[in-house]
């Protein structure tokens, strides 16, 4: 491979990583060879007094190490060894170029990440751009892994004990101004004369120039960061942080604090033999080998979704049409505006039900100011994308117009009639049912082959996943010009079949429905959403009823009690309840009160209301095992049918659509751990006492070892 150039300009060498054919600059063993390679040989140079490292990439420096290179060692049997042994290998590297006699500088711009900054650290000097692209951080941790290249060392040695720490536990990156504000990096420069201001800087330090301090010392700092006792305080807080918010399911936090704290306490090198004993541990484990496979799974998705995304196939949305300026429609189209920057043209019945609308969406874009993530001049651009109307003026020149009214198949159908004949040809129409058959909305149109199903999931900024939904008619083309623009929105995009439920309530109804079951059997509702918070959810779903709207909920478990059959019947208990009105969070009464839009204590009323008691005392572990196999199976089965079109597929959409624990990897991924057998066995059990509905799936019953992998 050839992935590095240097050049030499007067004393100074600048050596250039560019991997040839990527995008990006990742470290796999090969490339960090050559690098050290590059380096050692300018470091042994005699006409050579210092050395610059750029990338030659235009937007990123070096974003890490290679993951796929890391998960293909993991398939293989875990091995803690041969990972310790890697990470004692990068180590060996850093601490190589950490020892070199002369300068070394290097000049960031773009993705500065992971094995990246560990290398940057053990420069001598940093420069970093200013563009918005330029990131450091140290995510490892997102993987399930912790900085096994000498970066627990290293980080806080040079930023202090909090900042580091802030960074590395939750593996969050700063931008260059930050970053310079903690004494992580030296400089903040345009992106422009980075290389030329590196070469200078690496000249004056070769004469001796000795640069000011990097980060003040204000006596806070010196009472938690440079002391021993100060430190401990830091550390022992840190750790209860951690141990509250990771559930005791992710050890990476609590590795990297074990790690950070034996280098603070007994140096340097046993701290870098823990590190890379806990790195070790870590990558032979399976949180790790779960979270690289979702990550990688995620990657793999944005390039093939199941349907080609070259440009001739895909239409490009520079102007988008929304009918239905509501809940949905509205902060669809602040989210258009926000990542896409299309031209937005919101259209509802009447003028309040439109400026409501454009004040929503106008919302997400002021909120996005809030955050830094806009510029006042970007904002302002950006409001100026939205316009509304309550006819179809604008609509003509639409590339792509979702519809977001309400949930009826004859509401729908008009306004989609309406829309062939207001929009041209070539426009894509899109519709975000949750339930409605997309092949239902295609009979009878014009033109059914641009029609499309676009499910998005509320709160929409917040959700990451998108699921596009083929009809029975839909092009290519349509398709793929809707899972496109759900990437360009920042979603990820899992292309499923027209199926009652599609993919995530199709699997999410049987779990919820059971807790439903639970609640009819008087379970209290506080003991089923801590049981699923506990096993890794991020809420229970009693609170995530509450949240969907009882509802919405109850309308798609209808639909699917419908189409699917009894195994799919819902619980008595939530139906009495949404009789007696009580929607969730919007009415501010479900299963739980709220006051000032916050969710306080389980409402007590509920009990009564639902007809049970709410004494049973069933252990945390049975209600686990109830609701994940309810969830376990229907993933199975719909996967079987093919509803999506791979497990890769299935998992992404699980855990981006409802927070299926990502430790796991996914439900089709857990099946695959625990062993199809073992399922169908441990349903036929739940069978035996609850009923036919946990009847095993034929395909866990015939899989054999795993699923479709
Ligand atoms: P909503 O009631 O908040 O909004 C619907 C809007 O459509 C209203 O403003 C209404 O005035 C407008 N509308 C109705 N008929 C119209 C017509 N003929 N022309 C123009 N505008 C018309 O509903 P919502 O919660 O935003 O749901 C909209 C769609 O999104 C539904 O299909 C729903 O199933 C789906 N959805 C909702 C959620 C959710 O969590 N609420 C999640 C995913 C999908």
């Amino acid at each position: 491979m050839n992935a590095v150039e240097v050049v030499t300009t007067g004393r100074v060498a600048v050596i250039t990583l560019d991997v040839p054919g990527e995008r990006v600059n990742t470290l796999s063993m090969a490339v960090a060879t050559e690098l050290l390679a590059a380096i050692d040989g300018a470091g042994t140079d005699a006409g050579i007094d210092a050395i610059v490292l750029v990338s030659g990439k235009a937007d990123g420096f070096i974003a890490g190490a290679d993951v796929k290179e890391l998960a293909a060692m993991q398939t293989r049997p875990a091995d803690a060894g041969r990972f310790r042994d890697l990470a004692a290998e990068g180590q060996r590297m850093m601490n190589r170029v950490a020892a070199l006699p002369k300068p070394l500088v290097v000049g960031i711009h773009g993705a500065c990440l992971g094995g990246g900054l560990e290398l940057a650290l053990a420069a001598r000097y940093r420069i970093a751009s200013d563009a918005a692209s330029t990131k450091l951080g140290l995510p490892e941790v997102q993987l399930g892994l912790i900085p096994g290249a000498g970066g627990c060392q290293r980080l806080p040695r040079l930023v202090g004990l909090r900042a580091a720490l802030d960074m590395i536990l939750v593996g969050r990156s700063l931008g260059a101004g930050r970053a310079r504000g903690i004494g992580l990096v030296d400089e903040v420069i345009p992106a422009a004369i980075v290389r030329d201001v590196a070469v200078k800087a690496a000249a004056r330090l070769a004469e001796g120039w000795r640069p000011p301090a990097r980060r003040s010392t204000g006596a806070l700092s010196l009472l938690l960061d440079r002391n021993p006792l100060g430190r401990a305080v830091v550390l022992a807080l840190a750790g209860r942080t951690v141990r509250a918010r990771t559930g005791g399911h992710y050890p990476a936090p609590a590795a990297a604090l074990a790690a950070i704290r034996t280098g603070l306490r007994h140096g340097m090198a046993d701290g870098l033999a823990r590190e890379a004993e806990l790195f070790g541990a870590l990558a032979a484990g399976d949180v790790s080998r779960h979270l690289i496979g979702l990550f990688l799974a995620n990657n793999a998705l944005k390039k093939d979704p199941g349907v080609p995304l070259d440009a001739g196939l895909a239409r490009r949305v520079d102007r988008l049409g929304i009918v239905g300026a509501g809940f949905m429609g509205a902060s669809i189209a602040g989210l258009a505006a926000l990542q896409a920057g299309s031209d937005v043209r919101l259209r509802d019945t009447d003028p309040q039900r439109v400026a409501r609308g454009v004040r929503t969406a106008r919302g997400v874009l002021d909120e996005a100011l809030k955050r830094q993530r806009l510029d006042r001049w970007e904002h302002h651009r950006r409001v100026a994308l939205l316009s509304g109307t309550t006819d179809d003026s604008g609509f003509a020149s639409r590339d792509l117009v979702i519809e977001a009214v309400f949930e009826d198949l004859g509401v729908k159908r008009t306004v989609i009639a309406d829309l062939e004949r207001a929009t041209n040809a070539g426009c894509v129409i899109a519709s975000n049912t949750s339930t409605l058959p997309i092949a239902r909305l295609q009979e009878g149109a014009v033109r059914p082959q641009r029609i499309v199903g676009m499910h998005f999931f509320s709160p929409v900024e917040r959700m990451p996943l998108l699921e596009v939904i083929r009809g029975p008619e839909t092009t290519d083309g349509t398709a793929a010009t809707a899972v496109r623009f759900g990437q360009r929105l920042g979603k990820t995009v899992i292309l499923v079949r027209d199926a009652p439920g599609f993919w995530v309530n199709r699997i999410l109804a049987p779990y919820l429905n059971e807790a439903g079951w639970l609640l009819d059997e008087g379970v209290p509702i506080e003991r089923i959403d801590r049981a699923m918070t506990r096993f890794g959810f991020p809420v229970g779903p009693m609170a995530l009823l509450d949240e969907v709207g009882l509802d919405v909920a109850g309308k798609a478990s209808q639909v699917l009690h419908e189409a699917l059959g009894d195994r799919l019947a819902p619980a008595p208990a939530v139906a009495r309840l949404l009789a007696a009105g009580r929607l969730g969070r919007k009415s501010s009464r479900g299963f739980y009160t709220y006051r000032d839009g916050r969710r306080r204590g389980v409402d007590r009323a509920v009990y009564e209301v639902a007809g049970v008691k709410g004494r049973n005392g069933l252990d945390e572990r049975a209600i686990q095992r109830r609701l994940l196999l309810a969830l376990l199976n229907e993933a199975a089965r719909a996967l079987s049918e093919g509803v999506v079109a791979s497990a890769r597929d299935g998992d992404v959409g699980a855990v981006f659509g409802f927070g299926f624990p990502p430790f796991l990897g996914g439900p089709l991924r857990h099946i695959d751990d625990l062993g199809a057998g073992a399922v169908a066995a441990e349903l036929e059990r739940l069978a035996a006492a609850y009923g036919p509905r946990f009847a095993p799936a034929e395909a866990l019953r015939a899989a054999g070892p795993g699923l479709d992998r």
